[in-house]
């Protein structure tokens, strides 16, 4: 059970160069805190349910959706001449699936026409990714690192109209572009960013140094966005700038940058991969992406909707695992049936078909409001983000268990026997990457609870701060009482206890009104936990990542309702079997929902937190002993990096 453990964090180890507080600083700093558009999803936190932000589901227009579906046709001709275990097996896109992709204008999906690109919706590169991503997933990580991250996405958003001009074109026709934020020591954590960027003299330029590492596509990268520090200073040429992070355009082949490696994964074999060296890299300042210091906040704007990408892939991902769950199951005859038709496996088949059917709704949804442009989508895509990926892991683990001894068997190795060369278990290491890169699942949890908890800090003030005085503190307490006079009686009643409400959803109706009850629960089991931790509400990372998870499940079901009746207005057949797959996502999707609302007070956080305070001291070294420790001797878990020229080769590959 939880009681009120200390969970404030230790203090940092001795020799990191940033602080706790300075990281919270840094990521605050880059949040956007500005709220002027309807956010359905900021709404369910706090207790409103605003079925009307997202039902009627938004739609393209008939010309958007008929460009989008010309440029699919293309694309599926070019996928279907790819060979995916080809590049599974070479860990290599060959050059002329790049250029293929490149003649179709791929690299430009996301890209205005007046700049050369296809100018597509988020709903369309969304299902275009879905394609690219089945013929190899390493192509989807491709693409999108290229499109959601890297060059095009912020020159689009930012971007001067000479540095739209400079880079869009080329983007659009193939010169692909990498993301560089990640370095040795910094991952989740830009306040201890070590590259630099100095201004010259004479303000002209800035001379780039440092390692970016697991750069995406940098092995092969004509351009790249690259965030380095600038250090304060007093203004040049280029005045006023005040120095902080910063984004550049940087271009590949600069002199000074050298790729001195190429990294392999568990997963997606065919990326491009590098560490990219740094040294002295002369950047113009015009190729300078905003000010200086907006550098995270322009990487955050970037991945509002740029995160669509991971849930694309992994609504790809189930889509696949359906199709061969079913037609194996069906097949496969053990103890005298087919295997599906044994309880365990049926059970984990409708697993896959309803949680499929939710990942291409949270998906659809999410991009068709994007594509809108009158809400804001920030938190929607997140969540799409975190709970595509986990969602998508947990369809993998299924699928390999349906598919028994052969899920674990590599496709070659059932190929060589004479089987269907099924990658299931390479399925599973693709997907693994999404609940780390672009922003882990700790992290996503972190970013979504400041957000949902917004009101609350807003509210309580100083109150919320374990650095301010009592008489603050005091002050604040009364400040707080009257905004939750106000809010908590909101909370009390709504129309999901009414048993009519939302009728027009027919049998889904009882999962809409489950939705507007437990979004005015969450708000005040949210409420309770800020009441009793206050300060240290920040700290309960347990409970805020149930909190956020509660939030995604009630958007998931919100956008498979949503979904089923715009597919049952267009066709009735289809509508029919759309309500079918939405209530038992539905069902199992509650289930998740209960659990959560039990585990926020019942759990084992505090004696968690214990324990791992007591293994991180040492306690439990004897529970170790009797194994080998395989990577002992290998190395430091960071590698050192110096400033300086690099000593490698460049492994960078020209493409194209
Ligand atoms: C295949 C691949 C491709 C990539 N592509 C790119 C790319 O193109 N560009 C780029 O810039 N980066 C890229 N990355 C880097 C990726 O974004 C990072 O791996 C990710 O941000 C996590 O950072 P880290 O690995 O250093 O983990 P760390 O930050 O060291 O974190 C370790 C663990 O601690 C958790 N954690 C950290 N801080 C907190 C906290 N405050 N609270 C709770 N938990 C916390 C993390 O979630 C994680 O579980 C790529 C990585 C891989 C493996």
């Amino acid at each position: 059970m939880s009681s009120d453990v200390e969970q404030d964090r230790p203090t940092p180890a001795s020799g990191t160069d940033a602080t706790e507080r300075e990281s919270r600083a840094v990521a605050e700093a880059a949040r956007e805190s500005d709220w002027s558009r309807p956010s359905f999803a900021k709404g369910l936190y706090l207790g409103h349910f605003d079925l009307d932000l997202v039902h009627p589901h938004p739609r393209a227009t008939p010309e958007d959706q008929a460009r989008g579906e010309e440029f699919l046709v293309r694309l599926r001709e070019v996928c279907e001449g790819i060979d995916g275990a080809q590049i599974e097996r070479d860990a290599l896109i060959p050059d002329d699936v790049l250029a293929r992709l490149a003649d179709i204008g791929a690299f430009g999906m996301k890209i205005p026409r007046e700049y050369g690109g296809l100018g597509l919706t988020m709903s369309a590169y969304g299902q275009a990714l879905m394609l690219v991503g089945s013929a190899h997933p390493s192509l989807g990580a491709l693409l999108s690192a290229h499109q959601s991250i890297g060059v095009p996405e912020p020159v689009k958003l930012v971007g001067t109209p000479e540095q739209k001009q400079a880079f869009l074109p080329r983007c659009a026709a193939g010169a692909i572009s990498a993301f560089l934020l990640t370095e040795p020591d910094v991952g989740s954590d830009p306040a201890r960013m070590g590259s630099t960027a100095t201004p010259t003299e004479d303000g002209t330029a800035y001379l780039l140094d440092g390692v970016k590492l697991w750069t995406t596509n940098g092995v092969v990268a004509e351009l790249l966005v690259v965030m380095a520090r600038v250090p304060e200073h007093d203004g040049n040429g280029d005045h006023q700038q005040k120095g902080g992070i910063t984004a550049f355009v940087v271009e590949g082949k600069a002199e000074g940058i050298t790729v001195e490696r190429r990294n392999s994964f568990m997963g997606l074999k065919g990326i491009e991969n590098g560490l990219t060296r740094f040294h002295q890299v002369r950047v113009p300042a015009e190729n300078r992406l905003g000010k200086e210091g907006d550098g995270l906040k322009i990487a955050l704007t970037t991945l509002n909707a740029g995160r669509l990408s991971i849930p694309a892939m992994c609504a790809a991902a189930g889509k696949w695992a359906l199709k061969i769950s079913r037609e194996w199951s069906a097949e496969r005859v053990q103890w005298g049936r087919p295997v599906g038709e044994h309880g365990a496996v049926a059970g984990k088949i409708a697993f896959i078909a309803a949680t499929t059917y939710g990942l291409e709704s949270v998906l659809e949804l999410s991009a068709q409001l994007a594509d809108a442009g009158s809400k804001d989508i920030r938190i929607e895509a997140a969540l799409a983000k975190l709970w595509a990926s986990e969602m998508a892991w947990q369809i993998a683990d299924e699928l390999v268990q349906v598919r028994g001894g052969r899920g674990y068997e590599t496709a070659e190795s059932l190929r060589a026997r004479g089987e269907r060369a099924v990658p299931a278990e390479q399925m599973m290491r693709d997907l693994r990457i999404n609940r780390i890169f672009e922003g882990s699942t700790e992290i996503m949890h972190l970013l979504i609870a400041r957000e949902a908890v917004d009101a609350h800090l807003k509210a309580a003030g100083a109150l919320a701060d374990k650095d301010a005085s009592l008489e603050a503190k005091a002050r604040a307490a009364a400040g707080a009482s009257g905004f939750y006079a106000k809010w908590l009686p909101q909370l009390v009643v709504g129309k999901g206890a009414a048993p009519t409400s939302y009728a027009e959803f027919g049998a889904l109706a009882t999962h809409l009104r489950f939705v507007e009850r437990s979004s005015r629960k969450l708000a005040r089991q949210t409420f309770y936990g800020m009441s009793r931790w206050q300060a240290k509400m920040e700290y309960r990372q347990a409970f805020l990542g149930r909190v956020v998870d509660i939030g995604a499940e009630l958007f998931a079901i919100a956008a498979a309702c949503s979904r089923a009746e715009m597919l049952r207005t267009d066709d009735e057949a289809r509508g029919r079997s759309a309500y079918q797959l939405a209530d038992v996502f539905c069902q199992q999707s509650r289930l998740r929902v209960e659990r959560l609302f039990t585990d926020l007070w019942s759990n084992s956080d505090d004696a968690d937190t214990r324990l791992a305070k007591g293994v991180l001291a040492g306690d439990y070294t004897w529970l170790e002993e009797g194994v080998l420790d395989q990577s002992e001797g290998t190395g430091p878990w960071i590698a050192p990096w110096s400033p300086g020229a690099s000593e490698s080769e460049s492994v960078w590959r020209a493409v194209r």
